[in-house]
């Protein structure tokens, strides 16, 4: 469940602007030091959460999910974080501390107050299909998203059987800059069932996030995938006895191991509170030209020794992805 590596990183100013985007913790998780002596049959994930309780599912697979209440002083906790919890009474449990998270995905209120919704995520997949059409600059959303906090990120276009081989073949040149900048890109359907093996043994052991427009099929995916219905609306109903408020993110048990993050506020990434430096950051291509301008105030529009125009003039950077990065950065700074 390591974070995704980038094999560059923002230069120092702009780590540290993208740091302060982060929501920040009150409280510090535990640091590891601190958990040598806690005995690993005690470590576990939080699959769901509800105000001051939440279920764990332990590490040890031999125990059953087991609702905890949290200490008086850990900080708010989400689905997808490892914990520390003990045996209190009558099969409850309590947490008693967070481990350090890999990545948080959090989404704004209504005040641009960013709520950290899910943790530990180890892929997003970005489901596209050929109806209802998809934009190139909506896929460029996520996948900033995704690379801003630190996920690794896939896109599947779903309902490929609809299309004819010509069709299919014009579909996968257009998304060929994708896989051209590293991408898997996963031609897939729920009606051919086209692809659905790989997936979900992509899945496995894996904590994964299916975003993408109403109607491209995300839930037909996750019914193919857990087939058997019951089991998944009883598993999820199972997990809200004994509590009086809903959550809005779970985690969904996959029987051969790892979890669906099932969050309706994580299907869509505001990118309105970002700066332009952090835009760049989530064109993952431009990294290594974007602190070559000449001038440390580039616009990166008609300015002179501009590293990114002069990458796309050169191939490096595609027309349609400078052209993506402009319309997202105009959008910015319109709304700053
Ligand atoms: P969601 O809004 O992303 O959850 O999309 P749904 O799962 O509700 O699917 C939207 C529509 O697409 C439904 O009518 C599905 O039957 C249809 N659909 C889903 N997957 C496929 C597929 O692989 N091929 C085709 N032809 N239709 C599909
Ligand atoms: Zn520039």
């Amino acid at each position: 469940m390591a974070p995704k590596q980038t094999t560059d990183q923002p230069r120092e100013s702009s780590q540290k602007k993208i740091r302060n985007q982060k929501t920040r913790q009150t409280k510090k998780p535990a640091t590891t030091q601190e958990l040598t002596s806690i005995d690993p049959n005690t470590l576990g994930l939080i699959i769901a959460h509800y105000g001051k309780k939440a279920w764990v599912q332990p590490d040890d697979p031999t125990q059953a999910k087991i609702l905890c209440h949290l200490r008086f002083n850990l900080p708010t906790l989400v689905a997808g974080d490892r914990v520390v919890w003990e045996k209190s009474d009558q099969n409850k449990g309590i947490i008693t501390h967070q481990l350090p998270r890999n990545n948080e995905l959090a989404k704004s209120d209504h005040r641009d107050q960013k709520k950290p919704m899910v943790a530990n995520v180890d892929n997003i997949w970005i489901v596209i299909a050929p109806v209802p059409v998809f934009s190139t600059s909506g896929i460029d959303r996520y996948l900033i998203a995704a690379e801003l906090a630190h996920i690794n990120v896939n896109i599947i276009i779903n309902k490929i059987d609809l299309l004819s081989d010509l069709q299919r073949t014009q579909l996968l040149k257009k998304l060929a800059v994708y896989s051209d900048i590293g991408y898997l890109v996963l031609p897939a359907s729920t009606v051919s069932q086209e692809s659905i093996p790989f997936f979900k043994a992509e899945l496995t052991d894996k904590i994964s996030l299916l975003v993408g427009q109403s109607g491209v099929g995300k839930s037909s995916l996750v019914s193919t995938l857990l087939p058997n219905e019951s089991i998944r609306i009883g598993g999820l109903s199972n997990l809200q006895q004994g509590c009086h408020t809903t959550t809005s993110t779970r985690l969904i048990d996959l029987p051969w191991g790892g979890y669906l993050v099932d969050s309706p506020g994580l299907r869509e990434f505001g990118l309105s509170h970002l700066t332009t430096e952090s835009l760049l950051y989530g064109f993952k291509e431009f990294r290594p030209f974007w602190q070559h301008c000449q001038f440390s105030n580039c616009s990166h529009r008609n300015d002179l020794g501009c590293a990114l125009r002069q990458a796309t003039e050169s191939g490096h950077i595609t027309q349609d992805r400078f052209n993506s990065f402009q319309a997202l950065n105009n959008l910015l700074k319109k709304s700053n």
